[in-house]
């Protein structure tokens, strides 16, 4: 793809972009009066138009029906969720079954973990990426303490080389491999939120399944955001939010993937809860759990209706909009164009002011940017959100900036663009 960094090139990508009406379905913020330039989806997604009409039929369905909403109206809520699952399952490369909607995303990496992690006196070790996400960090040290274990012993952070940012995949496998002895588990995020890196999930579940460990996944920022393949990348588990790119409200609801191996298998120990019962069996109430087959095994509450209908408003926007090939071929020419207007940020003048630590192949990223400002970084970004360019802010120096497939323009990435230029020469005092 050949860019041109001219405000024509962007409107006539805009005029072409066979995705450009969904745009129009958003709710975008407003500054001084216009769409403000939102590049926070990896954080907030934004809100669809539909979210209030689904929320308020559910609202309406329990004016009318009160408690017989469970079991009757236009769509009653025992099922309700299950008009969700073929669209998730595909953004995920799941089977239906393997998937359910559940609680928020660090319950469920607990939950998981009760199931997945299983220490015994030999293997007890989880590794992880250095620099996770902290709530990741914060379960997975209380789990380990919870087992009796101390983090300095049972957890291994790979970490990136001398003088780099990112990991290099040979080294996660290595890693793996010479702890292969005493792995219990392997859980990695599928993108990392501070380098916007996309790890090689294949390559890191068939690593830990030769170490004989079990390997999960945290999408946070992968789900909607790039194509997975849970099922055939042989993940034993994964979980993600819905309200970064899946743009299903804040404190959306999460979901869990368990892969079809595990069914059947009565060995992994699992916190049960009514929600997860044999679904035809139920509502009889019946002392002894038996889990329902498949995913929703491991639900435990009575399913939260509201949640479910603000992820149902945003997935039939995916499921219209072509589902994840179609954005990501999209995402992959926007965050292009974004790269090659910041490297041409650092040519005009004549020096790195801007450094991207995200990876520059296509394929080792999702649709953010990671962006170091070399100087005045807290008033390059005070300036961006004064003039109406919303990003975010990581400690010490990093802005984090996502243009999304689904509502972004070519035309919103030339502008922060030239929103980053105009900023060097107003924070230079
Ligand atoms: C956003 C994010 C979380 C947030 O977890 P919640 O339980 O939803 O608060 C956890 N892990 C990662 C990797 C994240 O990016």
């Amino acid at each position: 793809m050949i860019y041109q960094n001219t405000l024509a090139f962007a409107l006539e990508q805009d005029e072409h972009d066979p995705l450009k009406s969904f745009r129009q379905e958003f709710l975008i913020p407003q500054h001084n009066g216009k769409d403000a330039i939102y590049l926070c989806g990896n954080s907030l997604g934004l809100q669809p138009r539909s979210a209030k009409q689904h929320l308020k039929a559910q609202l309406d369905a329990w004016e009318t029906h009160a408690v017989e909403g469970w079991f009757t109206g236009d769509a009653p809520w025992l099922s309700y969720h299950k008009q969700l699952i073929p669209t998730l399952a595909d953004i995920l490369g799941a089977k239906p079954a393997e998937v359910t909607i559940m609680n928020s995303l660090t319950v469920n990496l607990h939950l998981l973990m009760v199931s997945f992690y299983k220490p015994t006196t030999k293997r007890y070790k989880i590794l992880m990426e250095a620099g996770a996400f902290p709530s990741d960090q914060y379960a997975v040290e209380s789990q380990v303490k919870f087992h009796g274990y101390s983090v300095e012993d049972a957890v291994i952070e790979v970490k990136p080389r001398e003088g780099e940012v990112t990991l290099r995949t040979e080294d996660i496998l290595r890693q793996i491999n010479d702890n292969a002895g005493e792995l219990a588990l392997v859980l990695f995020s599928g993108i990392n939120y501070y380098t916007g890196q996309f790890f090689d999930l294949e390559a890191i579940a068939k690593a830990g399944h030769e170490a004989g460990a079990y390997v999960g996944f945290d999408l946070a920022h992968a789900a909607g955001n790039v194509p997975l393949e849970l099922h055939n990348w042989g993940a034993d588990f994964a979980s993600w939010c819905s309200y970064k790119y899946m743009n299903s409200g804040p404190g959306g609801i999460s979901g869990a993937f368990v892969h079809e191996k595990y069914f059947a298998d009565d060995a992994l120990s699992r916190f049960a809860g009514w929600w997860g019962y044999r679904q035809d069996k139920r509502f009889l109430m019946a002392p002894g759990f038996q889990p329902e087959i498949g995913a929703e095994g491991w639900n435990v509450s009575t399913a939260p209706i509201l949640l479910l209908a603000l992820h149902k408003a945003s997935l039939e926007i995916f499921e219209r909009a072509g589902g994840l090939k179609t954005l990501r071929a999209k995402s992959e020419r926007l965050t292009g164009y974004f790269e090659y207007l910041v490297n041409g940020i650092n040519q005009k003048a004549g020096t790195e002011v801007y450094k991207i630590i995200t990876p520059a192949n296509a394929a080792d990223r999702g649709a953010q940017l990671s962006v170091v400002c070399k100087n005045n970084a807290r008033a390059i970004f005070n300036y961006l959100e004064q003039n109406g360019v919303m990003g975010d802010w990581r400690e010490p120096d990093v802005i984090r900036l996502s243009a999304v497939p689904l509502y972004n323009s070519f035309t919103d990435v030339y502008n922060a663009a030239e929103c980053l230029f105009k900023a060097l020469e107003a924070t230079n005092s």
